[in-house]
């Protein structure tokens, strides 16, 4: 049965970064890792203040801007306002555009500069405390046969399932029913490297273009109000009401013939970040509105902290832990005001 000072289950990014950090601390670390089919890659953004965090996880940041754009402008109109463009530029100011394969091969790459092992696993069985940490049970990919192995800490990064905590009974807290549905397709240059925020009648379009002639539209609603998935024709025709989005999609019959992926977008949080042996973060902890454009920031942080705190308690140090319990629960009530402010939504 392995032993590591730490197990940390998922592989986005609050896992990887918090891996990455731990590793490089010399701490004996695993990082269980399952195989996801997430249909459509939805360009998604990178806000700029990640940089710092990256280079603290060691990733060479010439490289890291050469693999991602940036992007160039932020069009938004909330409500009945006017339309407001913000352009982006002196560059460090500008959030990159991923490309999130691209990021996890970065830091794939990174994590297999160091020391830890890696599972593979088809599906974490059990989880149970002890009083020396925990010990999972994993269904392996390669091997039938059910395997366990015992973390000191273990890190439950496994984005909305939580599926850590959920097994610990730790409940989370759901704050809205956002549900985003996306299409992808050809788009001219009008918004290249861009993004478009509009309220519609019965929710909000987001646009994003990407710097290689396509595009993607989400249209995010409350789940009480529609029945049943949209169609890509009907969302193309909520995006075509925004001047500037129906100037960008070029083709509206490629956009029309566009799969419809379904994308969760529920505020929510678990009702305890952290207990014995355990802690949580990223999508894992609290997930928030994508228009925010956070997620990612906030899971790169989570991970860099999570790291830092299981450390601590590893040498019998609480402190750090019941520090970032203290922590995240003042961002996400930061994300709930800020949310409030833009949808008029109250929780
Ligand atoms: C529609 C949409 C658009 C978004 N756009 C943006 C954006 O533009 N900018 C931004 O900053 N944020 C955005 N976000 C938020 C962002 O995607 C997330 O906040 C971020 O990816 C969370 O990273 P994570 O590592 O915590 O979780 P995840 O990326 O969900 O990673 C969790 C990992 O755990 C693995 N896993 C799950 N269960 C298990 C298990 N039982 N065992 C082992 N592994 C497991 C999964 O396979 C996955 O690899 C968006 C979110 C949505 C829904």
């Amino acid at each position: 049965m392995p032993q590591l000072d730490v197990v940390v289950v998922g592989d986005g990014i609050a896992g990887r970064a918090a891996a990455i950090a731990l590793a490089r601390s010399g701490v004996s670390v695993g990082l269980v890792r399952q195989a996801t089919s997430s249909g459509v890659d939805i360009p998604e953004t990178l806000a700029p203040m990640a940089m710092p965090l990256l280079k603290r996880l060691g990733l060479d940041l010439d490289r890291v801007d050469q693999t991602f754009p940036r992007i160039v402008s932020r069009l938004s109109r909330w409500g009945r306002g006017r339309m407001q463009r913000n352009d982006m530029l002196p560059r460090p100011t500008a959030a990159l555009l991923l490309g999130k394969q691209r990021l996890y091969g970065l830091l794939r790459s990174k994590l297999g500069e160091l020391d830890c092992e890696e599972f593979d696993v088809e599906q974490v069985c059990d989880v149970r405390p002890t009083d020396k940490g925990a010990v999972l049970r994993l269904r392996l990919s390669s091997a039938p046969a059910e395997q366990e192995i015992v973390g000191r800490m273990v890190i439950d990064a496994t984005g909305r399932t939580s599926a850590i905590a959920h097994r610990l009974d730790v409940r989370r807290r759901i704050y809205d029913s956002l549900v985003s549905f996306w299409i992808v397709g050809k788009a001219g240059d009008a918004l290249r490297q861009a993004t478009v925020t509009a309220t519609v009648d019965d929710g909000w379009i987001f646009y994003v273009g990407t710097d290689a002639g396509q595009g993607a539209l989400g249209f995010f609603t409350a789940g009480s109000h529609i029945s049943g998935k949209p169609t890509a024709a009907s969302i193309v025709e909520r995006a075509c009401g925004v001047a500037e989005i129906a100037e960008a999609i070029t083709c509206c019959s490629d956009w029309a013939a566009s799969p419809v992926t379904t994308r969760n977008a529920a505020t929510t949080m678990l009702e305890r970040p952290c207990g014995p042996g355990w802690l949580a973060c990223g999508d894992a902890l609290q997930t928030v509105d994508p228009l925010a454009s956070s997620g990612n920031l906030i899971a790169l942080k989570q991970g860099l902290l999570a790291a830092e705190a299981t450390k601590a308690a590893l040498f019998g140090d609480q402190t750090l832990l019941n520090a970032y319990a203290v922590a995240t629960r003042q961002e996400f009530r930061e994300v709930l005001a800020h949310r409030s402010r833009y949808y008029g939504l109250r929780s």
